[in-house]
């Protein structure tokens, strides 16, 4: 994800993350197939979408939505949620025990952060949100760019 730039055209730091500015009142809610999960998230001025080709994003086709933890609410179906972990085991992939789907997960990239999964919300505003590609696949050499 590109940085956000401050007055002056420099990119602000990490420690700057500002990906929550401009937080809006309007709710957007998500859940997986069978429903048994249930989600809702505040919806900044300007949300993005992140597409990632990494080997556990691409066979599912997920699609990124970094939300911030006070921007997140778990409706229901903390208890139907299972977890899959890998490699340095600091992303934890959630999905529904239920139905299989993964609507959303903490990923190593962001731990303050829920990435939801935009396919999984109940309205197709997504559709018209701007998309940012990541090359995930080669994930050591690119996160500095999604920070
Ligand atoms: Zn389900």
């Amino acid at each position: 994800m590109p940085s956000h730039s401050n007055q002056a055209g420099q990119p602000t730091d990490n420690s700057q993350f500002t990906r929550d500015e401009g937080s809006t009142d309007h709710w957007i809610s998500g859940s997986c197939h069978c429903q048994a999960v249930k989600f809702r998230c505040r919806v900044p001025q300007q949300p993005e979408l992140i597409n990632c080709n990494c080997s556990v994003c691409a066979p599912l086709a997920y699609l990124h939505w970094l939300v911030p933890d006070k921007d997140f609410e778990l409706i229901c179906g903390h208890y139907n949620l299972s977890e899959y972990r890998f490699n340095t085991g600091q992303a934890r992939h959630w999905f529904c025990s239920t139905c299989g789907i993964k609507s959303f997960y903490r990923p190593r990239s962001h731990p303050d952060h829920f990435s939801i999964n935009a396919r999984c919300l109940d309205k197709p505003d997504w559709q018209q949100w701007p998309r940012i590609r990541f090359d995930g696949e080669n994930w050591e050499d690119n996160i500095q760019h999604l920070k």
